[in-house]
């Protein structure tokens, strides 16, 4: 049996706490990586994991994830991540979402909740009825708050142009070919503004009809998901599955530029060094996706608006040239200058 600090992801955390409600179907984890700079914000993920684990190594993974993604946004926020272990049919009632809803409130406002993999907005609902540490919840028009998606689109848009800029040495994406793997929530807004600026466009997706549909409304072109990444691209946008960078994904790339949503892109650490290497520009995904975090965290926080939110989104482009000039400067990867600029912005660097 492995103690938890133990784990290969333990860093140092804070606190890791474990729920248990068995009436109400409920285990649950949450870690709390960092409250340095503020409450520790971050989703929660609602999974079937094969073992417990996982489960923790998760919990203790994303969470120190969020530190750095919240850190990066400049947000007055922490980092910490929720974890609810689904049964394998992935039963969520009202009792077992009330019952995560007061393991939060236990924390007393240490952990900030919001929308991850398997939970949506009416479940923000849900669990705002046991406690106010609850973002992501429907909000008003010119509102901070609500669906992050569109908005991490909107921040992936700009540090694709970014990268563009530096890459490529183009002041436009027109004319620019984009590779998208995975054309949902953030894929798929990323593929419209592309398109509506000229961008040339191959996609990719899990689900091909709808790739197929989004392809035919932008005049895309579409391969199979295990093709996406091979492309001929200038451009190849990771926007589906986390750790889709490994030492033969990266061997295999045909761009020279890797922008996109996804979450933790990078299988292992090393994988930053190898995209280096072969001299690919890579935008860290925590830095490029920020968008929606920015617009919850706002949300929370209960100050600023849609437009407060856009402008910070706006200081995206600027984060990376930073991040590449560093980079530059120093000849370490840019995923490695990222992090140490995290490090230091949460007080251990
Ligand atoms: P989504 O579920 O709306 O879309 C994901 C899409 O990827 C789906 O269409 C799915 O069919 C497709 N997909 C899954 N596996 C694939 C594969 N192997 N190849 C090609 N396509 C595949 O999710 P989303 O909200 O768009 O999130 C996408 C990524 O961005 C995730 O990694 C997520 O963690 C990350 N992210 C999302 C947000 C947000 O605000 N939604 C914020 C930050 C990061």
């Amino acid at each position: 049996m492995t103690a938890l600090w133990d784990y290969p992801d333990f860093d140092e955390h804070e606190g890791v706490h474990v729920f248990r409600d068995p009436a109400a179907g409920l285990t649950a984890i949450i870690a709390i990586h960092s409250t340095a700079l503020g409450p520790a914000a971050g989703g929660t993920r609602f999974w079937h994991y094969a073992d417990g684990d996982q489960a923790v190594t998760d919990a203790l993974r994303l969470s120190r994830g969020m530190s750095f993604k919240n850190a990066m946004a400049g947000l007055p926020m922490g980092g910490g991540k929720g974890v609810v272990l689904a049964d394998a049919a992935r039963t969520k009632t009202p009792e077992l979402l009330a019952a995560f809803g007061r393991a939060i409130e236990s924390l007393g406002g240490r952990y900030v909740t919001a929308e991850d993999v398997g939970m949506s907005d009416a479940d923000m609902v849900a669990i705002r009825g046991e406690t106010r540490h609850v973002a992501g919840l429907p909000v008003g028009q010119g509102a901070a708050g609500g669906d992050p998606g569109p908005l991490t689109a909107i921040g992936v848009y700009l540090g694709v142009a970014a990268a563009v800029r530096r890459g490529l040495k183009r002041e436009s994406v027109a004319g620019v070919h984009v590779a998208i793997q995975g054309v949902g929530s953030v894929g798929g807004g990323l593929a419209r503004r592309l398109a509506a600026e000229g961008a040339r466009l191959t996609l990719a997706d899990a689900d091909r009809p709808r790739a197929e549909a989004l392809a035919a409304e932008l005049g895309a072109t579409v391969v199979d998901k295990d093709e996406i990444l091979r492309v001929e691209a200038d451009v190849v946008s990771p926007c589906a599955l986390g750790a889709i960078l490994d030492a033969d994904a990266i061997a295999a790339l045909a761009a020279p530029i890797v922008a996109g949503g996804a979450n933790n892109q990078l299988a292992t650490p090393a994988d930053g060094a190898r995209l280096h290497a072969r001299g690919i520009l890579y935008a860290p995904d925590y830095v490029i996706n920020a968008g929606g975090i920015i617009n919850v965290g706002l949300e929370y926080l209960g100050h600023g608006d849609r437009a407060e939110v856009l402008d910070r989104i706006g200081q995206i482009p600027g984060r990376l040239d930073q991040i590449w000039d560093e980079s530059a400067a120093t000849g370490d990867s840019a995923a490695l200058v990222a992090d140490r600029i995290a490090m230091r912005l949460i007080g251990r660097g």
